[in-house]
């Protein structure tokens, strides 16, 4: 069965174009901090955050789980989450280490097609996390799912990836998604019925392949590579 060739490209942000677990770190050494500044022991606050975060980035709660497993009563995390939360919310992290290659293959990607960027979370988290990385000037186009309609809207809800192809004036169908997470970036791409690239690394590089991708890589630059293979280039008068 083929398909018409894609004719532009949308990449993830966290795990797709920089290690995540290297912000993560990050805004759990200033939660630790904040924590000893509302008299808790930051050390022991950070290094469970850390365990939290480790087991499940994704899951939510994990402030509160961190506090519990230090000993704070549940009576007192309604006092203490809040500017925790807040810590991990304004963090910015100073830089965000792409992974290799991945700057070089973007920036191949920009010169040969439309690209944007489709990510979910914190829009303000999500705009720091591009602005450490390095990356901005090679993705214009930033679409977070969370400002089209809160958490109920990220992947692998279609509305990302059509605003996506709105703002590139391409259909849905004709984009190619590289990322991360079978269960959010494949399976928006198969949403709109558009190819995804599956990149094996992350939190999830492990995870089975469901749904499907188009074609699965184990680097960033192998998925660019193969992106540009397939893409659809303006025939030249
Ligand atoms: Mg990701």
């Amino acid at each position: 069965m083929s398909r018409p060739a894609p004719l532009g490209v949308v990449v993830d942000l966290d795990d797709t174009l920089y290690p995540q677990a290297d912000y993560l770190a990050s805004a759990a050494a200033a939660v630790g901090v904040a924590a000893g500044h509302v008299g808790l022991d930051g050390a022991a606050v950070h290094a469970a955050l850390r365990r939290e975060l480790a087991a499940g980035s994704d899951t939510g709660g994990t402030i509160d789980r961190a506090l519990l497993a230090v000993g704070v009563p549940a009576s007192s995390l309604a006092g203490l989450v809040p500017p925790l939360v807040a810590a991990f919310t304004r963090h910015t992290p100073p830089r965000l280490s792409p992974y290799p290659g991945a700057e070089d293959a973007l920036r191949a990607l920009a010169a040969a097609a439309p690209l944007a960027c489709l990510t979910d979370g914190n829009p303000a988290i999500q705009a720091a996390k591009v602005a450490a990385t390095g990356l901005g000037p090679l993705l214009p186009v930033v679409v977070v799912t969370d400002t089209l309609g809160g958490r109920a809207v990220r992947k692998p809800h279609p509305a990302g990836l059509v605003a996506v192809a709105a703002r590139l004036g391409l259909p849905p169908e004709r984009l190619l998604v590289i990322g991360d997470r079978p269960g959010k970036d494949v399976a928006v791409a198969a949403t709109a019925g558009a190819r995804a690239i599956r990149v094996r690394q992350g939190e999830y590089a492990t995870a089975p392949d469901e749904p499907r991708a188009w074609a699965v890589v184990d680097t960033f630059p192998a998925a660019a590579e193969l992106a540009l293979s397939v893409l659809g280039v303006p025939a030249r008068a």
